[in-house]
């Protein structure tokens, strides 16, 4: 397995391969993989004649009060692992590689999903999102390219560009993956103290326990979120938003839930200082 730092290089071995007629999986990461983002890396080997993984900390996603500064980084780590899974190539460009003239003046929106959830609270973080996946996906030519449920909103947005702007790639989703207790692995997890862990843990409770009453039949939208609310507050997380939302659309839901549709929660909250999401689909 190769790393390679520039846009040039990559090029020049991945032109050979596509020129074969072999089929490119591009992993898009923002490093410090975890087995979340093996899961990503495995399914791109076990599907994909070339798998590439991305890991670059994509400064125009980030707002100024973000955690750009103090984001995990460990690029030697992150390629033993990506190697250890079977990935061919290890793309970890610099800003001035990706932005050698600083910020871009092109940048890709979803003008309407982009202020929803996360976006509401990360203002620019889903342009800056769409840009750089963007980039890659024209940087390396690849024909498939796979992204964590974890991040549901994203992968729905990407999902969306493609279908808008003709991309031919094609996305794989990725089950959230979850540590033994439930948590969904997250980069971010590592901010965590031991107390905070153990809190945080009353998201993936909540959203359990939503699903075992939407299971049961419940359908009262105030409900399912109530049940995820109260258990985040009571482990002294703070609730930025949850919301139940249609799969296909991503609207928010209000009211009852009509049976011949599909849901997922979405929820972000905070412990301490660190922000996690998280989501479960209902059917
Ligand atoms: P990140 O490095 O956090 O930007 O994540 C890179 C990719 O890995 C994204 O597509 C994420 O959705 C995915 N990912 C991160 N954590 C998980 C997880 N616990 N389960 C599944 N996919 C994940």
């Amino acid at each position: 397995m190769q790393v390679i730092h520039t846009i040039d290089e990559l090029r020049t071995v991945l032109k050979p391969c596509i020129r074969q007629g072999k089929s490119i999986g591009l992993v898009p990461t923002m490093g410090a993989l975890h087995d979340g983002h093996a899961a990503l890396i495995k399914a791109s080997v076990a599907e994909c004649d070339v798998t590439v993984v991305s890991v670059y900390l994509n400064p125009i996603q980030f707002g100024k009060n973000e955690d750009l500064d103090k984001y995990p980084k460990r690029l030697e780590a992150d390629a033993k692992l990506a190697e250890s899974i079977g990935a061919d190539f290890v793309f970890a460009p610099t800003n001035e590689e990706m932005y050698p003239e600083g910020d871009p003046l092109t940048l890709i929106r979803d003008e309407s999903l982009e202020s929803l959830y996360c976006g509401a609270y990360r203002p620019g973080h889903f342009r800056g999102v769409l840009t750089v996946v963007a980039k890659l996906f024209l940087i390396t030519g690849a024909n498939h390219a796979y992204f964590g449920e974890k991040d549901y909103q994203q992968v729905f947005i990407i999902e969306r560009m493609v279908r808008d702007l003709n991309f031919d790639i094609q996305i794989h989703r990725v089950k959230i993956v979850r540590d033994s207790t439930g948590l969904a692995l997250s980069s971010r997890n590592e901010y965590l103290s031991d107390l905070e862990r153990s809190q945080a843990l009353s998201i993936s409770d909540g959203l359990r326990k939503a699903k075992e009453v939407f299971d049961k039949g419940e359908q009262r939208v105030a409900v399912l979120r109530d049940l995820v609310i109260k258990s985040i507050l009571a482990n002294r997380g703070q609730v930025q938003y949850v919301e139940v939302v249609n799969q296909k659309t991503l609207q928010k839901i209000n009211g009852v839930l009509r049976p011949d549709d599909r849901f997922v929660i979405l929820v972000a909250a905070f412990f301490g200082k660190t922000r996690l999401i998280d989501n479960m689909e209902l059917n």
